[in-house]
């Protein structure tokens, strides 16, 4: 049987599962808070147009705002310094967008320490028990952090040193961009990189090097836990926004049952 023609009967049988890993986008979609002389992003918002009455008797319509970088959202390339002259997001080829998902569970030990990193050696032992991250595939991190995004304050976990979020050091991200074959990383994080990722050299990494690389982030994911370590396939939907430097999205993982 042809390839589509199997993915078809598969999710008529349910052998094939579509696993959801997009949080819900509302004004309680908890928000980046960057340090108070920056620029910050917007909440989501819904501004009604009509609802079945005088200004629409029939339908039901709102306009949205949002900041590009609010909730379960894609970063393009060009999103930081180091891609600046890479893909904007209406410029990623939607071969991009669908491909094999490496899921590496690390909810353990982001939940003894949340300011847990991953190191290469990490990433190298799960290959090992595994297989290798895969040619033209997103590294998916579970930390098992979407549990807390119900609230902002948890879900930021800030104090006066600043947030305490889990995340990648400074040299796996490296190696991730420039020796890993994936195309990009996924997160449950409110951004692909740790919390104390501001003081770390460089600043923010996962951004730096990865789009640098011209590779993309995933952010505040969920329900990674029902993704097998191996054998799913991601697909990400960003808004095709010309000029954008990220865009909320629809993420979807096809799993295999
Ligand atoms: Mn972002």
């Amino acid at each position: 049987m042809a390839a589509l023609s199997m993915l078809v009967a598969g999710l008529a049988s349910g052998s094939v599962e579509v696993v959801d890993l997009t949080a819900p986008l509302s004004s309680d979609t908890p928000l980046l808070e960057l340090p108070e002389q920056f620029g910050q992003t917007a909440r989501f918002e819904l501004e009604l147009i009509s609802r079945y009455d005088d200004a629409g008797p029939a339908w039901y319509w709102n306009n949205f705002r949002t900041g590009e970088h609010t909730g379960t959202h894609f970063d393009a390339p060009i999103h930081w310094i180091t891609g600046q002259d890479g893909e904007d997001v209406a410029s990623v080829p939607p071969s991009n967008l669908v491909g094999p998902a490496a899921v590496l569970d690390f909810s353990a030990e982001a939940g003894e320490n949340p300011d847990f990193l991953v190191e290469i050696d990490h990433i190298k032992a799960w290959e090992k028990q595994h297989v290798p991250l895969p040619d033209r595939g997103w590294l998916l991190v579970r930390t098992g952090w979407d549990a807390r995004a119900h609230s902002q304050e948890e879900f930021l976990n800030a104090d006066e040193n600043g947030p305490h979020t889990p995340g990648l050091s400074a040299e796996c991200a490296q190696w991730v961009a420039q020796e890993s074959p994936v195309i990009g990383m996924g997160v449950e994080t409110v951004g692909s990189d740790a919390g104390a990722a501001a003081t770390f050299d460089p600043m923010f990494p996962c951004h730096s090097f990865m789009h640098g690389a011209g590779k993309y982030g995933l952010t505040q994911l969920r329900n990674l836990d029902r993704l097998p370590p191996t054998g799913a396939v991601l697909i990400a939907s960003p808004l095709r926004i010309v000029n954008g430097s990220g865009s909320p999205a629809r993420v979807l993982a096809l799993v295999e049952r």
